[in-house]
């Protein structure tokens, strides 16, 4: 993929390689044509209509209306834009449900929910089960006349669970209550319809799909109450103010093209790999352990915990083998942190700090799925050896 070295990379739920086609797409709009597509003129008419063109693609591939579209800058923009816009649209109710699961551009918003909004707010943060599954009955209890808004994240970056979205919009719909899920993992991994769904609410990244980092969307149902994020021009027909990136969302168009065009084939060419990967570690390394339910999951994300050893320890060996994945712990203040997904799920301490998290795309091949389950078992077992707390086999 145009790297000077081979590198087998499968942190595709970090970020995923840009497309040839979508690189194809996006240059003419870096060079030849650069118009505004706001401006009068007809060459800047020409950016504007292949924004709209872009637009339909991703309505096409969301099964929803091309005007439910809005371009943003990336999925993070995209889930403060829906919690805060659900926020001033119901002023009088005081209470958010989320989950613990939820990536930190959701998270940490509604923990620091006040500092945003200046005013007070109730947060109910459901638990998950060991298996990463939230809970219908807490869910139902924790609804109240007062919730302003449910955001729950369709597919789990770290673990791939999937939530049972459709259902749980459903639910919040039934009570008057406004209803966000993160799609940022889900897009272009699994099929996605809004045109049945009671979602008012859902946030995509493009560099998770194969299209450049800097753009993204929200999809806002129509008639739902919508207020802008930040002030300025009319673009975005006045729902997102800023000069579109016009290259990003040409990129994004067609990427999203690609994914509907070759989701179906790619993605069970994808599982297959992942479900070798998957089983040839768990099968090969003693004490590994998977983390996340085992249907409900993403095609392409495997997490595994080798207890025993620390993920960033695992990640520099395997980096020495040009092997690109992520760990389940981050360095925080010093200290080796579980995440706080695995923590959610009650994962045992010494397998949550063990975690890798192996991610693929449509690009990953299966001589690739063989050099890891080659290099890995000898990684771990090194490691071990080195560690106080390995008991042995
Ligand atoms: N939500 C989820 C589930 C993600 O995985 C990510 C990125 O990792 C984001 C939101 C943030 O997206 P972006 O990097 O486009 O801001």
């Amino acid at each position: 993929m145009g790297t000077a070295e081979k590198i087998v990379y499968m942190d595709n739920n970090a970020t995923t390689a840009v497309a040839p086609e979508v690189i194809e797409a996006m240059l003419p709009y870096l060079t030849d044509y650069y118009g505004n597509p706001s401006s009068m003129h007809s060459f800047g008419g020409q950016v504007g209509s292949a924004v709209s063109k872009a637009r339909q693609s991703v309505a096409a591939l969301l099964g929803c209306d091309p005007e439910e579209v809005i371009f943003t800058s990336c999925g993070t923009e995209s889930d403060s834009t829906a919690i805060l816009s659900a926020l001033r649209a119901n002023p009088e109710r005081r209470h958010i449900v989320t989950t613990r699961v939820e990536h930190p551009a959701v998270k940490n918003l509604c923990e620091n929910i006040s500092t945003f909004t200046g005013h007070k707010y109730r947060l109910t943060m459901l638990k998950v089960s060991e298996e990463g599954m939230v809970d219908m009955e807490e869910y139902l209890s924790a609804l109240s006349d007062d919730t302003a808004i449910v955001s729950m994240m369709w597919a789990n970056n770290e673990t791939g669970v999937i939530f049972p979205i459709a259902e749980l919009a459903k639910i919040a719909r039934d009570r008057g209550i406004l209803f966000h899920t993160d799609a940022v993992q889900a897009v272009g991994k699994i099929p996605i319809d809004l045109s049945g769904l009671n979602v008012d609410f859902l946030s995509l990244s493009g560099h998770k799909l194969h299209a450049p980092k800097g753009v993204g969307v929200l999809y806002v149902k129509r008639g739902t109450a919508f207020s802008p994020f930040m002030a300025g021009g009319h673009q975005e027909h006045g729902r997102r103010a800023g000069t579109e990136n016009v290259a990003s969302i040409v990129a994004l168009g067609r990427a999203c093209q690609l994914a509907q065009e070759k989701m179906a084939e790619e993605n069970s060419r994808v599982k297959k790999l992942r479900d070798k990967l998957e089983e040839g570690l768990l099968a090969s390394v003693p004490k590994s352990l998977l983390n996340g339910h085992k249907q409900m999951r993403l095609p392409n994300t495997a997490n595994i915990s080798f207890e025993y050893v620390e993920g960033e320890a695992i990640l520099l060996h395997m980096n020495r083998f040009n092997i690109c994945a992520s760990s389940g712990s981050a360095c925080t203040s010093g200290s080796l942190e579980p995440s706080h997904v695995l923590r959610a799920m009650g994962v045992p301490f010494t397998a949550a700090h063990g975690s890798i998290r192996f991610s693929l795309s449509i690009y990953n091949t299966e001589e690739e799925i063989d050099f890891v389950l080659d290099k890995m078992p000898a990684i771990i077992a090194n490691l071990r050896e080195m560690s106080p707390f390995w008991p042995g086999d």
